[in-house]
């Protein structure tokens, strides 16, 4: 029998005609039992999210001054969209007692949770279902990092006895009972231990788009949306910049192969995009599945004529970056060169003291910093049955007359990674992606 956990973002709960869009979603079918609200988002370009007004009403706290004019536009917000939907509910002993926790000196997470909070009661007495507080079965230790096998335990028994529940996102509870919360737009991971403690057949995130495009609108003139994606091949395209998901969300669902389906609030019609454990019987008809990239990289290289020879080499290198607490992103290696790609900002401190230590640690005949360094991921599963990919990635820059720094290609065979120059990135896009869709 269907079961969907369905998870709203921020922009589908920010007043009350959002939450009549939600309900009519919801009630549409009888198997979106389980409903994850975030806080309220923008109702427009300008406004603030609820989120961001709490943290603000913290930082007041903080500080000793007095946070009763932020906490009532907070409390006017969730106030308005009771009203607007007509249901009788008062937050006002809860509001009595956030003051008085602020006032004790409570934690900038545990303001920002009331957010989702406060929304589940009201989504929850909207439609009808049960309440189901965070804080009682979404555990953290004490180093604030989550106990998905505890949580999930706790959570199966308290879905069994609650047909149809609400259960606000993003934060839960350490051991103490003190709030804590997932990073920002951590409600998507609520969702998805959710939807795992419910053996959900189907976990739906409903946001303002209507799923992944294949390139990002601001690079390409109406990419085409990608129907189906494996989880795989989203977490490459994410790493890379392709933000619909929070990055952690795939990992409950995707342990027990539960599908998860982007779709949008504000076009219910539209199919979304459909992210699977593997999508054999959907193979796309354009060999690749979608195109990221991010600016601001830095590759290191190093030169040693005899490398290859030398025991240890790669290590050293490696080492002089683990000493100074960096991470590397990719490694490209010729015979006698080998290239460290890491993030710019990160690097940008560090940099005298990491070229000091590789001579150090390497003694190289030379040694070759390429600033200014952007990388685009190209990604799908079509590519490890079609031949000449890279061939055509390289052919639509070069005939772009772009200039490529680096390229990779993941073992997985599901991914090649070039580095173009900064300034080339937004064409470089466009050149593969033409290529690919016609
Ligand atoms: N409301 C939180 C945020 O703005 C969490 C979420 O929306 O998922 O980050």
């Amino acid at each position: 029998m269907d079961l969907k956990v369905v998870k709203f973002g921020g922009s589908s709960l920010a007043d009350a005609n959002q939450f009549r869009k939600v309900k009519d979603i919801i009630l549409a079918e009888a198997s979106r039992r389980y409903v994850i609200p975030s806080a309220p988002g923008k109702r427009n370009g300008t406004d603030t999210k609820v989120t961001d007004m709490l943290y603000e009403v913290h930082r007041q706290a903080e500080r000793g001054e007095d946070f009763s004019a932020s906490l009532k536009k907070v409390r006017n917000r969730f106030d308005g969209i009771i009203a607007d939907l007509g249901i009788s509910l008062s937050l006002e002993s809860e509001f009595i007692k956030i003051e008085a926790d602020l006032k004790k000196g409570s934690t900038a997470a545990y303001a920002a949770s009331r957010g989702e909070y406060l929304n589940g009661i009201i989504l929850a007495e909207y439609l009808g279902y049960t309440f189901i507080d965070a804080a009682s079965c979404i555990f953290f230790n004490k180093d604030g990092v989550l106990e998905a096998e505890k949580t999930n335990e706790c959570l199966k028994q308290l879905l069994k006895q609650y047909p149809r529940a609400v259960i606000p996102g993003f934060y839960g509870s350490m051991p103490d009972g003190t709030i804590i919360t997932f990073s920002r737009g951590g409600s998507d991971i609520t969702g998805s231990i959710v939807a795992r403690a419910a053996t959900a057949t189907l976990y739906e995130n409903w946001t303002d788009v209507s799923g992944f495009l294949m390139a990002d609108p601001r690079c390409v003139e109406n990419p085409r949306p990608i129907p189906v994606i494996t989880y795989k091949e989203l977490r490459e395209l994410a790493y890379m910049g392709a933000t619909v998901l929070h990055e952690e969300a795939v990992f409950p669902v995707r342990y027990v192969g539960i599908p998860i389906n982007i779709r949008n609030t504000n076009q219910p019609e539209d199919p979304g995009t459909l992210i699977v454990p593997n999508a054999d019987d959907h193979i796309p008809d354009t060999v690749i599945t979608g195109i990221a990239g991010k600016l601001g990289f830095v590759s290191v290289s190093v030169e040693k004529d005899m490398m290859n020879s030398e025991v240890g080499f790669g290590r050293r290198i490696l080492q002089v970056f683990e000493d100074n607490d960096m991470c590397f992103e990719h490694l490209p290696s010729g015979i006698d060169t080998m290239s460290v790609i890491v993030n710019a900002h990160d690097f940008k401190p560090k940099r005298a003291s990491i070229i000091a230590d590789i001579y150090r640690a390497t003694d190289p005949d030379a040694l070759v910093l390429d600033e200014h360094l952007a990388l685009i991921a190209v990604v799908g599963r079509g590519m490890v049955r079609a031949k000449g990919t890279a061939a055509r990635i390289f052919k639509a820059l070069s005939t772009a007359d772009i200039n490529i720094k680096m390229i990779d290609q993941g073992s997985s065979e599901i991914n090649i990674i070039v580095g173009v120059e900064e300034k080339d990135f937004n064409a470089a896009i466009r050149a593969i992606y033409h290529e690919f869709v016609k």
